[in-house]
């Protein structure tokens, strides 16, 4: 199995690019046919979904608008189980179809606080899309309305994910060995 060294820890492949690629593609055309009637806006929750959120960005027939926010929960490979919030939205969400795009949901608090946040510029809906989600590792009864790929409680990177740092331009996903 291919494997990489990321500072001190090995990782090994979990999702190939070429399933990401399918996959994200699948979920374009589910928000394509969701929406359709809707002019929505994305919110891509930086750092880690920069690249899910471009590639799914451009899968987007209608006219839609993109925007980013600042969030961090998580330092080195355990959940500091606080969330902050760092950069907020320009744009107002009132009446809006809001898409939140993140790479990745573990303990669901980043979701939960962000779907909060959001709600209260008054939107007309705010669906979440995640690429990953760990069932196991949720802590909070929260949607997500488009999920890439369901994964176990393991430490991952590459698409977009780090690990302290590195790791975010490898193009499959990578689990900790
Ligand atoms: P939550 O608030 O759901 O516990 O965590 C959400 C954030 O933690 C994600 O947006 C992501 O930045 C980070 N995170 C959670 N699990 C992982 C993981 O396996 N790998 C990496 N690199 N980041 C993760
Ligand atoms: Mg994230």
């Amino acid at each position: 199995m291919e494997s990489v060294i990321i500072k001190d820890k090995k990782f090994e492949v979990s999702i190939t690019a070429s399933a990401i690629s399918q996959r994200v593609k699948e979920l374009g055309a589910k928000l394509n046919e969701d929406l359709k009637n809707t002019r929505p806006i994305f919110v891509s929750v930086l750092n880690g979904s920069f690249l899910f959120a471009a590639d799914l960005f451009r899968e987007i027939k209608m006219d839609a608008e993109i925007t980013f926010i600042r969030v961090s929960s998580y330092e080195g490979t355990q959940s500091t189980g606080s969330v902050k919030s760092v950069v907020g939205i320009k744009e107002s969400l009132e009446g809006r179809t809001v898409v939140i795009i993140e790479d990745i949901v573990d303990t669901g608090d980043t979701a939960v606080y962000l779907i909060n946040e959001l709600k209260k510029q008054n939107p007309k809906q705010v669906l979440f899309a995640s690429l990953l989600l760990k069932p196991d590792a949720l802590k909070h009864p929260v949607k997500i309305d488009y999920v890439g790929f369901e994964v176990p409680n393991d430490f991952l990177v590459g698409y977009g994910l780090d690990y302290d740092g590195l790791g975010r331009n490898l193009k499959d996903i990578y689990t900790l060995a």
